[in-house]
């Protein structure tokens, strides 16, 4: 695994280094497609006759190409497309039109393309399906390899480039975009508007993102702000009231803050994702608006890719752990300072330890194991395949690990700063990273060395290493979880909730383990017990997702009926796969309600942004998954 090329892309990469790109972006929502103009500047690095760009389903209409050092003229440049595949195919650009290249040569290369319907990046809304009901409603979702489906490109995490935009869409709408827009947007022909929008830092593909809506914004001091549908803006600014300070925690741990300005998007209901870190503009799902800010921890998870992922980016999605797992690690960090207590790590890991369960069940289930790996082989898979908790979780597992063996939280501390610095400018691979973290501790060498290395990595699973996760927190919780394992009787029931009067003050995170914990023991639980349960943590009044996710599960689990109108009613309503799914395969596994699942699911297929869309349709088994 170690100089392996990124095997998730078609583009000849190590050829051609990318320098800048500018885009023209027509946003037509008539036709549901962006007609799309790229410039883009190469340094040639190797002399090859053809110039390879990723695309998908992607309609390239003319392409031209100039070599400045020889010429001023673009000449037409014949292209072809290679054989398509589930990931896309390569535009193969012929380059022999502008005479021998030379190493070092600047080579230009103008590109016109539209998108077509249906691509996965894409979610096009009508006005009827946003918040307002009066404009409609687009979204972009790159990650990990849909951006070959907006514009031709270099598809792969290991590369990175600036890139401006100019963007024009009908007005009364607003855009904003994975970087920082350039003044107030100019009126151009009838009814339109271009506004001009520029990322000077280096960005992989998979970080262009853009939305366009009926978007307005709330300001959180000089440097932050959260665009959304008016109708929930006053919501979103309660909710992340604390952004800045957030902010200001991530720069004590990480270092100063490079992207100049922190703006986020909060979403409609069909985004797949809690969030995604697209710089300047991280994108959040709206269930994080429970309205008494106990989801935040999602808010400095994508805080801290301004660092981990954005900054410090891995070369190929095999290396994804380095991302995720680094930035998990820091989110409860992040966490840690805002409760003011370090043992809340401990807990957090813990509580998260179910979620890895989960993916490592559902693998299995897939016969799949192998992509359980902290550094799975993508090669000839889909990079959406391997997608799932395990490189967040085992990476954070196995980071904290590390620290306890280098000396704890305090000599750790420094090291975080020195390793975001080292691989800020240069894609990282795993191998580089352990060879930067034996250097920075020599201290420590021995013992790090000693380390099953070869195992942490490739084996499937669950994590190789493993810390003592005993902390106050998780025993409260499990003091509670035991009770309702044991209680049997109505009485046992009722004393229950008479000896946790308080219950209902704990924190949301105390709950949210709790229940899940709960859920992970797979109980079937006879309806008035369940009652009591639902009762003591008001769980059928609860807009919090992440409690209402494990109580529906284990209600229909249980064959408890009243479980079937919530769980279809979430279903419905929310696009966030971390909920969805699973109470989509609850809904399937309870023989009486899995053809309601599958009709409900039939009837808002449409209405599902493509990612989830896909993915339930393999958990209903009305989709066999790629191989
Ligand atoms: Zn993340």
């Amino acid at each position: 695994m170690d100089d392996k090329p990124d095997p998730n892309t078609f583009s000849n990469y190590s050829a051609f280094n990318i320098r800048s790109l500018h885009l023209d972006i027509e946003v037509c929502f008539d036709s549901k497609i962006l007609k799309i103009s790229t410039e883009t500047k190469f340094t040639v690095k190797q002399i090859e006759p053809k110039l390879l760009l990723d695309t998908e389903k992607l309609n390239t209409r003319t392409v031209h190409i100039k070599v400045p050092e020889s010429s001023d003229e673009y000449v037409e440049a014949a292209f072809e497309l290679q054989t398509e595949t589930s990931v896309g195919q390569a535009l193969c650009i012929d380059l022999s039109k502008v005479g021998p290249l030379k190493v070092d040569q600047e080579l230009l290369v103008k590109i016109v393309s539209e998108t077509t319907a249906d691509v996965t990046a894409l979610q096009w809304m009508e006005k009827e399906e946003t918040s307002g009901k009066e404009k409609p409603y687009l979204y972009t979702q790159c990650q990990s390899r849909f951006c070959r489906s907006l514009f031709p490109c270099q598809d792969t995490p290991g590369v990175k480039f600036p890139y401006t935009a100019n963007v024009t869409l009908e007005k009364g709408l607003a855009v904003v975009m994975s970087a920082i827009i350039d003044g107030e947007g100019t009126a151009t022909g009838e009814n339109k508007m271009c506004y001009k929008f520029s990322q000077k830092q280096p960005i992989p593909a998979y970080l262009f993102a853009i939305a366009v809506g009926n978007l307005v914004k709330h300001e959180f001091g000089h440097r932050c702000a959260v665009w959304t549908e008016p109708e929930i803006l006053d919501k979103c600014a309660y909710e992340f009231a604390d952004v800045e300070s957030i902010l200001q925690i991530a720069e004590s741990i990480c270092g100063p803050y490079q992207w100049t300005r922190y703006d986020f998007l909060v979403l409609p209901m069909t985004f797949p994702y809690g969030g995604m870190e697209n710089p300047n503009m991280t994108f959040l799902s709206p269930t994080l608006l429970t309205g008494d800010r106990s989801m935040v921890s999602v808010l400095a998870h994508e805080i801290t890719h301004s660092w981990t992922g954005n900054l410090v980016t891995t070369v190929s999605w095999e290396h994804f752990w380095l991302n995720e797992g680094w930035t998990r690690f820091i989110e409860d960090k992040i966490k840690a300072v805002m409760e003011k207590d370090e043992t809340y790590r401990k807990f957090l890991l813990n509580k998260e330890q179910k979620h890895l369960n989960d993916s490592l069940e559902e693998f299995e289930r897939l016969q799949k194991p192998e992509l359980t790996a902290l550094v799975p082989n993508l090669t000839n898979r889909d990079p959406e395949d391997a997608f799932s908790t395990v490189p967040y979780e085992k990476g954070c597992m196995l980071l904290t690990y590390v620290e306890s063996l280098v000396g704890g939280p305090e000599a750790f501390a420094p090291y975080i700063k020195n390793y975001v610095e080292t691989f800020k400018d240069t894609p990282i691979r795993t191998k580089a990273w352990l060879e930067h973290l034996i250097k920075y501790f020599p201290a420590k060498a021995d013992i790090l060395k000693a380390q099953p290395w070869d195992q942490i990595f490739t084996s499937p699973g669950k994590s190789v290493v493993s810390i003592d996760l005993d902390n106050p927190l998780t025993n409260k919780c499990k003091k509670v979880v035991q009770k309702w394992i044991e209680a049997s009787t109505a009485e046992d029931y009722d004393r229950m909730v008479a000896e946790y009067p308080d219950l209902k003050t704990w924190s949301q995170d105390l709950k949210i383990a709790i229940l899940g914990t709960l859920r992970e023991h797979e109980l079937i639980w006879p309806e008035d017990k369940f009652e009591k349960l639902t009762g003591q943590f008001e769980l059928r009044d609860t807009n919090n997702i992440e409690l209402r996710t494990p109580w529906i599960r284990m209600g229909l689990k249980s064959g408890i009926d009243s479980s079937i109108e919530p769980a279809l009613e979430l279903v419905k309503t929310c696009g966030r796969m971390k909920f969805l799914r699973p109470v989509y395969v609850s809904l399937y596994e309870n023989e009486s309600s899995r053809q309601r699942a599958i009709d409900t699911f039939l009837s808002m297929k449409q209405y599902m942004s493509p990612i989830s869309a896909d993915w339930v349709a393999i958990d209903l088994k009305l989709k066999s998954e790629q191989a």
